[in-house]
């Protein structure tokens, strides 16, 4: 086993670090950090300075790691040396809390190894470049578990399935939760290729520690994150814990207020008889600090519950593209079997679910659930229809180019809908707000209770005062998220990609369909 380990810094009060991590030498250096950057807005500057190589930067949220509610997230972003594409994913799961608690704002990794199951280590003040040949071809589950049985089941993990070694474009990364069930998600926004390809498995943080990140004054900050907690919790969707639903299930909720009352009386039940039968550990939230707990929340009817936002729209894209073919229980069967392969792999099963309907379609065949089943075999064993299939919906319709059915049907960004709401919210103060909660590391599933409300965002100011010891107004605070936002415009366009679409999370188009059908 290769070993590379590299002592370096020193945990201050307030005075953070950015590692800078070359995967081609496996040395490190360090940077400091002056706090005037931060989140997203910060992963987006390190890596338009390092992108002339492959680059993954990994920054959490200026609150992250402190006892601020839903504080919980940490940007990524990536992009290969020779593809023009950039991937911005925001996680949760036990990394960012653990990361920010060790006073780094920041890990860029930079270049890329000889070996392709490179652990980097990361503990008090020293990181390692570790080889684990032995992980080649284990499910993300299985990795997960050989991680934790060795360093512990506290310690903290970002690491990629075996579809990303394919470099597959709809291959994930997964992260964990702290321990208990579920132990980890595959974020769908996230791409495990651009990790392959700089030829890292995984990033492990030995560390237990959630809330240590560095602040000026934590009474404050424990102070003014009740008040916040206040407003999440009162509010209906956030306290009734609805994002669990997923935000297809969550769309169609919006449009009836009706059906959201009756699902909240019966879900109040239902969480009741879940909590007194499960005898196993549950995670309901995702991270420490959470106070929407979206997790092993919503009931599937049968007895059994969804074990987060993912399952669930798994379930809602499969009733989608082929309730017309299938009997309800061979729809239940097909969720279960696809939510399990997607996790294990690493897969955004969604985005495959959508290709392999198109596929049928370009085919002109009915499909059946060993047909399915059979295309996701295809997808693991790499053949020429599975790499197919994992470029997604584009891939298909270029493959499919002469069958015009399935023409204009590559799965659209949200954010390309917009014009297609009148909102009670301008767009651009839309975009900023989301970009502050990315910028502090707010998850952004408390947007119900904190977007666009007035005592909300000043307690946010009041908390960016608590943790650095400088003013802000939130007009400030919204003004460096225009700030990053042009900042991404101006790269995508120097890149020319996507036609200069903006990363906002899909989950905005539950917030247009939010702010279009409620009075705030
Ligand atoms: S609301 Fe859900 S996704 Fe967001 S931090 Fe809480 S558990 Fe995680």
């Amino acid at each position: 086993m290769a070993v590379q380990e590299h002592t370096g810094w020193e945990r201050k009060n307030s005075m953070n670090k950015i590692a800078i991590l070359d995967a081609a030498t496996q040395s490190v250096q360090y940077q400091d950090d002056d706090g005037t950057e931060y989140g997203r807005g910060l992963a987006v500057k390190l890596l338009k300075q390092y992108m002339a190589d492959n680059v993954f930067v990994i920054t959490p949220g200026l609150l992250t790691g402190t006892p601020v509610p839903c504080a919980t997230r940490a940007t990524i972003v990536g992009k290969s040396k020779e593809e023009r594409e950039i991937c911005v994913s925001n996680i949760s799961g036990d990394f960012p809390q653990k990361l920010a608690s060790m006073h780094l704002s920041g890990i860029v990794i930079k270049g890329s190894c000889k070996d392709k199951n490179t652990i980097i280590h990361i503990e008090e003040q020293k990181i390692s470049f570790l080889d684990f040949p032995e992980l080649q071809g284990k499910s993300c589950k299985e990795m997960v578990s050989y991680i934790r049985e060795k360093w512990g089941r506290e310690c903290a993990i970002i690491g990629r399935g075996p579809a990303s070694d394919h470099y597959y474009p709809i291959s994930s990364l997964f992260v964990t939760y702290p321990y208990g069930k579920p132990e980890y998600s595959c974020p769908r926004s996230s791409t495990g290729a651009g990790l392959a390809k700089i030829g890292i498995r995984a990033i492990v943080l030995e560390r237990n520690q959630y809330f240590r990140g560095a602040c000026e004054n934590r009474e404050g900050l424990q102070s003014s994150g009740k008040r916040l907690a206040k407003y999440i919790l009162d509010d209906p969707i956030c306290g009734g814990a609805l994002p669990g639903l997923g935000s297809i299930t969550l769309l169609h909720l919006l449009k009836n207020e009706k059906n959201l009352e009756e699902l909240l009386q019966e879900k109040r039940k239902e969480e009741k008889a879940e909590i007194e039968k499960s005898g196993e550990r549950i995670n309901y939230c995702c991270a420490p600090m959470c106070v929407i707990g979206c997790l092993n929340r919503h009931s599937k009817g049968n007895g059994n519950i969804y074990s987060s936002p993912e399952e669930s729209e798994i379930k809602a894209a499969i009733e989608q593209c082929f309730a017309q073919d299938m009997e309800k229980e061979q729809l239940e069967s097909c969720t279960t079997y696809l939510s399990q392969k997607g996790m294990e792999s690493g897969l955004n099963m969604i985005e495959l679910v959508v290709a392999m309907r198109l596929y049928f379609d370009a085919e002109k065949e009915k499909p059946s659930l060993e047909q399915i089943l059979q295309l996701v075999r295809e997808v693991e064993a790499a053949t020429v229809l599975g790499r197919v299939l994992a470029g997604g919906t584009r891939r298909v319709c270029e493959v499919f180019s002469d069958e015009t059915q399935i023409q204009g049907r590559v799965t659209k960004k949200a954010v390309t809908k917009e014009r297609d709401y009148q909102l009670k919210i301008d767009l651009e103060l839309l975009y900023q707000e989301i970009f502050l909660f990315e910028n502090l590391g707010i998850c952004i599933f408390s947007s119900f209770a904190l977007l666009n409300k007035e005592e909300p965002l000043r307690l946010l100011a009041e908390l960016y005062k608590d943790k650095t010891g400088r003013e802000i107004t939130v007009e400030e605070m919204l003004q460096y998220s225009a700030q990053c936002l042009k900042q991404e415009e101006e790269l995508w366009k120097e890149l020319n990609i996507g036609n200069n679409i903006k990363a906002i999370p899909e989950f905005v188009k539950v917030l247009y369909n939010y702010f279009e059908n409620t009075k705030n």
